[in-house]
């Protein structure tokens, strides 16, 4: 028997695993990742930038916990020996509509605490000379990692203090008892004390494991990069990023430098048609079906349909995708723009069809199921882990209250 089940090998399981079996060293937690590895979904299909935490309303659990997971991050990488490069952010707006929303970017980011400097054309012009537009803000905390490395740091940091990692080991059903859960997977069953799941692009699968209908369900972005030949390393010094639409959750097409020092474009935000749907050929009818029979999903696709359209476009064009980054970036040619691995990001989408925003977080009496941790989850992961321990010890606490009843 477990004390503890983590159920996912991202970032947030890892980070989870990590800091509950510092915590509580006497423990027996195991790790259960059906990959052949960790960090093989979203952990391991990012930008890999570290966020400052530029776009999140104040207040929210993203704002803080990008805020918060920006300094540990680099903390963590510090401690562990992970290379990292705090080359900062440049907010990029290219026209009228786009300076006005920078400019209440501007306020939003005075609300949450974050050092930032204004650049006119000309100051923008002499510390980025390929780039243009009309102004920007320098965030000089943004940095880049990987985080697949962090995550395989965690696994090291989790399994030296005798912590279990089985992979390959892919759960199928979940049963909640009064003293405890049954994990049913594909290599045998697991019983634990609690749960925790951090499931990615499953996790209201995960949930509905437990006969829990989710009131949630989670719609599957497909993010596609270029990565720039190499004569192009050196075109940008920092991270160049548009100014999103505030429409939508997702940041636009920027120029990332990798901590490979590759430079990539992207991503853009395209509906897959299957859940861990990497390629513009993975199309999985029975997934589509079962998408289009949600009616959340049906409100997403309508209120979104212009916009997906054009995604899409510029999905199967690269004229077009070339034109998003031209918008600041003008010397860049279609011969530049080179194949690069997509990632999937998993969105919660509420049944009554509104994109989910923040972190979101569901309880039983003895788990924890992560349900929305979409970008700047990979910076945010160790203070999410953090926020998992205090569910953690409210969860352990009220059962021990009940069982001294
Ligand atoms: C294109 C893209 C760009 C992004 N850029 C950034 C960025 O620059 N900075 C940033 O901070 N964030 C970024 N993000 C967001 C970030 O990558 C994710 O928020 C974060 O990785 C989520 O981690 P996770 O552990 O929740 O999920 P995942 O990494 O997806 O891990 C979930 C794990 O659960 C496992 N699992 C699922 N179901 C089961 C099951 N039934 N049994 C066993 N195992 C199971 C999966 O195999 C997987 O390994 C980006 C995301 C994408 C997709």
């Amino acid at each position: 028997m477990y004390d503890f089940i983590i159920v996912g090998g991202g970032i947030i399981g890892m980070s989870v695993a990590m800091q509950l079996q510092k915590k509580l060293p006497d423990s027996k937690i195991a790790v259960l990742e059906k990959e052949s590895d960790v960090a093989k979904h979203q952990t391991g299909h990012n930008s890999g930038v570290i966020h400052a935490g530029v776009y999140y309303t104040p207040g929210s659990l993203k704002a803080k916990f990008c805020f918060e997971g920006n300094k540990a991050t680099k903390d963590f990488c510090d401690e562990n020996g992970i290379k990292y490069d705090i080359c900062g952010k440049m907010l990029v707006a290219t026209n009228d509509v786009e300076m006005e929303r920078m400019k209440a970017l501007w306020d939003r980011t005075e609300a949450n605490g974050l050092e930032r400097t204004w650049l006119d054309s000309n100051e923008l012009r002499a510390r980025e000379p390929n780039i243009i537009g009309v102004g920007g803000i320098f965030f000089p905390s943004s940095g880049i990692v990987s985080y697949t490395e962090v995550t395989k740091a965690m696994m090291r940091r989790f399994m030296e203090s005798k912590g279990e990692v089985f992979l390959n080991t892919q759960v199928v059903g979940l049963t909640e008892h009064t003293n405890g859960i049954v994990v049913k997977t594909n290599k045998g069953q697991f019983e634990g004390q609690y749960l925790i799941t951090c499931g990615g692009l499953q996790s209201d699968r995960l949930v509905s494991m437990l006969d829990i209908a989710p009131d949630f369900v989670i719609c599957p972005f497909r993010g596609e990069y270029y990565q720039l030949s190499p004569q192009h390393n050196n075109i940008v010094k920092h991270l160049i990023y548009p100014i999103p639409d505030p429409s939508v959750p997702f940041l636009g097409v920027h120029l990332t430098r990798m901590i490979d020092g590759s430079v990539t474009v992207g991503p853009n935000a395209v509906l897959a048609f299957k859940r861990e749907g990497y390629k513009k050929t993975d199309i999985s009818l029975p997934y589509i079906i079962e998408m289009l029979k949600h009616k959340g999903i049906r409100k997403v696709i309508k209120d979104n349909f212009k916009t997906g359209l054009e995604e899409l476009k510029n999905s199967l064009f690269k004229d077009g995708y070339l034109k998003l980054v031209q918008k600041y970036c003008p010397s860049l040619t279609k011969v530049d723009l080179n194949p690069y691995p997509a990632g999937v990001r998993a969105q919660a989408v509420s049944n009554d069809g509104k994109l989910i925003e923040d972190f979101l977080f569901v309880n039983t009496n003895r788990a924890i199921f992560v349900c929305n941790a979409p970008s700047p989850a990979a910076t945010s992961a160790i203070p999410i882990g953090a926020h998992i321990l205090e569910k953690v010890d409210s969860m352990v606490n009220k059962k021990a209250e009940i069982t001294n009843l």
